[in-house]
């Protein structure tokens, strides 16, 4: 059926404004624009065009400082056949990568905002559920449209979808999200990653379950773990541990503050590699645990939260990671390994490799760069968009 193009409110950008929406950066700030229109509402799809009235692009209006997140560059009706073909997108890309029902992994991210072209939108699957994560009002609207959709273009794959945008839509929009289920139902979820299974704790875990953006990072730590004595700090629910384990690792010891974390990693071990494994874990400050460690580890997992999410306090982070990699540099033997990350998109990769390098001078170590990591090929990076970049790593050689 044909359909008219909505008549979508429009806004303009102040004179001069346009380079970098013409450049394809997928948001636009409100300093840019001119006054609004009247009525205009929070989440609303609009159009938005130069000062001399030439458009430029569609996408989510939001209050705040990143006022559109745009979707398309070219006219579009945003309705059901627009978001039909960029799932369908997505899940191309995915299957691309051998993710999904077929292959040894299907925990994976569906769906990564700004670096699939939704800016505002994440969506990970966990073998049978997907969880929709909105970070913008607009997709909060959509969210059940989009559950509908993804379990058509999933057929069978996916049972249920779980919306979790209660800690991520603006809290200032008065949205009351709350999370839950949109479609089907269940308590317990599995996810297989690399042939190992994770439990997902759909209402309680961090993110929306799981931290998918380390899955190739994990596995090239079990490709070097044989015969190691490895030390996971900030193990989250062990992900690290267990790839640890797999490949081969003589002993494991894995350390988080959160409880409920590292009682989910005891049962993660336990599930993939029964009760004999040679693993232990400890629910303790990471800090504290690397001054006083109980035993010797010739390879040390580093992966803390990210200690600066805004530019002001980027100067404590950097003396944070400076601190930590000085502690872990200082307490590796000669031959010892390093894995070390940041996931703080304010922390560049040259800042992080600084700091490292700084914390190897202060620890008097000899240090070579084995290899740079990176956010593997499901949590894209839009080349227009090069803030999406916000996971990197090394593996650190020291004598
Ligand atoms: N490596 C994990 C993800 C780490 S996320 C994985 O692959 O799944 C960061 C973790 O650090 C969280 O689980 C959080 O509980 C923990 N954490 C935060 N501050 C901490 C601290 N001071 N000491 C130990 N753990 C901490």
């Amino acid at each position: 059926m044909h359909r008219f193009m909505p008549a979508y409110p429009r806004l303009h950008l102040l004179p001069g404004k346009d380079r970098s929406v013409r450049r394809r950066h997928p948001w636009i700030f409100s300093g840019a624009l001119a006054p609004l229109p009247e009525g205009l509402t929070e989440g609303e799809v609009v159009e938005v065009y130069d000062d001399a009235g030439e458009y430029l692009a569609t996408g989510h209006y939001q209050i705040g400082s990143i006022a559109v997140r745009i979707l398309s560059f070219a006219k579009v009706d945003v309705a059901a056949p627009f978001w039909r073909e960029q799932l369908e997108r997505a899940i191309r890309w995915r299957r691309q990568l051998g993710l999904g029902s077929q292959g040894e992994t299907n925990m994976y991210r569906l769906i990564h905002g700004e670096g699939d072209g939704l800016p505002g939108l994440i969506v990970d699957i966990y073998g049978k559920v997907a969880v929709i994560q909105c970070h913008s009002v607009g997709f909060f609207h959509v969210r059940a449209e989009l559950a509908s959709l993804l379990v058509e273009l999933m057929a069978g794959d996916i049972t249920a979808v779980y919306d979790k945008s209660a800690a991520t839509v603006p809290y200032k929009a008065g949205l009351d999200a709350q999370d839950g289920f949109l479609l089907g139902s269940g308590d317990t979820w599995t996810g297989q990653e690399h042939g190992l299974t994770y439990q997902i704790d759909l209402a309680e875990g961090q993110k929306t379950g799981f931290f998918l953006d380390q899955r190739e990072n994990r596995a090239r730590l079990a490709h070097y773990a044989r015969g190691h004595k490895v030390l996971n700090t900030f193990c989250y629910t062990g992900g690290f541990s267990i790839a640890a384990l797999q490949g081969g690792a003589a002993l494991v010891h894995s350390v988080d503050s959160s409880r409920p974390a590292i009682e989910r990693t005891r049962a993660h071990v336990l599930h993939n590699f029964g009760p004999e494994a040679a693993h232990e874990a400890f629910a303790t400050d990471a800090f504290d645990f690397l001054a006083k460690p109980p035993a010797e580890y010739d390879l040390v997992v580093l992966d803390p939260p990210a200690f600066a999410k805004h530019r002001k306090v980027l100067d404590r982070a950097r003396k944070g990671y400076r601190r930590l990699n000085r502690a872990a540099l200082e307490m590796l033997p000669p031959g010892g390994i390093l894995f070390t990350f940041s996931c703080s998109q304010v922390m560049t990769r040259d800042l992080f490799r600084e700091a490292v390098f700084t914390a190897a001078a202060q620890a008097g170590r000899r240090v070579r760069i084995l290899e740079q990591l990176s956010q593997p090929a499901d949590h894209p990076v839009s080349i227009y968009h090069p803030e999406g970049e916000y996971l990197k790593g090394l593996i650190l050689g020291v004598e």
